[in-house]
């Protein structure tokens, strides 16, 4: 298939500025609070928290350190293991690591693509001492954050949200980030929102609020010199960082509002193909829409072969596979993205426990390990593994004009020709 490429790149999802950040970044120049303390640090913890209906917001460098935070906060032990999200990005699982814990990974569900409720109960089963679950909201769609949160006070165990990609979804009427007795969003670069970087822990507890105020400055103590009693980080959000995000928080909905317009265009454009989008509950949820997400059906997949960091695929006649669909839209200039790699199946993790559905998971790990790879011998999958095998992020800039996304639409269409 020949398609014209792009002129301008087509982004996953880019900045999308709007003029009022400058104006707030100059503010802090004139004033000289070119620092981690300013105005529009005040300004954006009394917005976000007014905004998420939550009792405090603690500006910090970045949603990892948010994370790191939480996870200090929950006093994690050393050697103590941690229920996390398996499908998701690195850094909502790594500061688990950098407190001494352990991960223990929880499959996926197909109905949001976030941790499975029923697999969670099934590792409380197999090991009822966890104290603390970080569940992460992924591409914008929240989790069925009720049944989670209520299986954690059945076990006594502290939830922590990782809401870094889907700021301003509500769950029931009710912001993400705002469910966990300790939260993280994320204003990196391409999120719904961005501030350049920075990150944001959001909690209703002013006792947390004001150990993290400490720990993210140096962990001084009250006293004339350098005093300290415990460990510090330097973990504070720049004074510049929270000027770009306040200008942004304005643009937030407007921000969802395309977002969602991009999603249901996707939808649209692919109703008669053998594929279906990122799953919506429409009755319990609001996804930001973060990104916009496609799965290819099992029947309508090519030959692929999943390595450890190459991918190969044979091209077939009426079918495709992510591999083929991200190699279309890259040589066109538009930028797609593989789901993120479930953390089981990451060297770094792949000797953690995993829990499945059906209990320890870490069976079908194994096959992916002696493999090296999926989808030459046939072996049963996951619902990580599989998600991560036949889906793939399509462009969803929200600068992305109408024509561009029929094209992106084409293209992808003409992947299954
Ligand atoms: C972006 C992201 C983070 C980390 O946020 P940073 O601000 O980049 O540190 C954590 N978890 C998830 C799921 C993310 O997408």
């Amino acid at each position: 298939m020949q398609a014209k490429a792009f002129e301008d790149k087509v982004w996953l999802s880019s900045p999308t500025m709007h003029g009022e950040e400058i104006k707030y970044i100059n503010e802090a120049y004139e004033t000289n609070w070119m620092s981690t303390i300013g105005e529009n640090i005040n300004q954006i913890e009394r917005l976000v928290s007014e905004k998420m209906g939550c009792g405090h917001a603690v500006a910090l460098a970045t949603g990892t350190s948010a994370l790191h935070m939480a996870v200090k906060l929950a006093g994690i032990e050393p050697g103590e293991k941690v229920f996390c999200s398996d499908m998701t990005f690195g850094a909502s699982v790594n500061p688990v690591v950098y407190e001494g814990g352990i991960p223990v990974f929880i499959d996926s569900e197909y109905d949001t693509w976030n941790m499975d409720p029923v697999a969670l109960e099934k590792a409380f089963e197999i090991y009822p001492e966890v104290r603390v679950v970080i569940v992460v909201h992924l591409y914008g769609t929240p989790a069925k954050i009720d049944v989670i949160k209520s299986i954690c006070e059945k076990h006594n165990a502290i939830l922590i949200e990782d809401a870094a990609e889907s700021l301003g979804a509500t769950y029931k009427g009710k912001q993400t980030g705002t469910f966990g007795r300790y939260n993280a969003i994320s204003f990196n670069g391409n999120k719904i929102i961005t501030g350049t970087s920075g990150g944001i822990l959001l909690t209703n507890s002013t006792e947390a609020a004001h150990k993290v105020r400490k720990w993210s400055t140096q962990s001084r103590e009250p006293a004339p010199w350098y005093q300290h009693e415990e460990l510090g980080y330097n973990y504070r959000m720049s004074n510049i960082v929270a000027g770009v995000v306040r200008g942004q928080l304005p643009y937030l909905e407007e921000h969802i509002a395309q977002k969602k317009a991009i999603y249901k265009r996707y939808k649209e454009g692919f109703k008669d193909l053998p594929v279906s989008m990122n799953p919506v509950d429409e009755e319990n949820s609001k996804p930001n829409f973060w990104l916009s997400c496609m799965l290819i059906d099992e029947a309508a997949m090519c030959n692929q072969i999943l390595g450890e960091c190459e991918a190969f695929y044979t091209s077939e006649k009426g079918k495709s596979c992510p591999a083929e669909i991200l190699e279309m839209l890259a040589k066109c200039n538009a930028e797609g993205r593989p789901i993120w790699k479930p953390m089981h199946m990451q060297p770094i993790y792949q000797r953690n426990d995993f829990v499945t559905r059906e209990g320890n998971g870490c069976e079908k790990t194994k096959d992916y390990i002696a493999s090296d790879s999926i989808g030459k011998d046939g072996h049963p999958l996951d619902v990580g593994m599989d998600i991560f095998y036949r889906g793939l992020c399509l462009p969803s800039d929200n600068k992305m004009t109408v024509e561009q996304q029929d094209r992106i639409i084409k293209i992808v269409r003409g992947c299954f020709d």
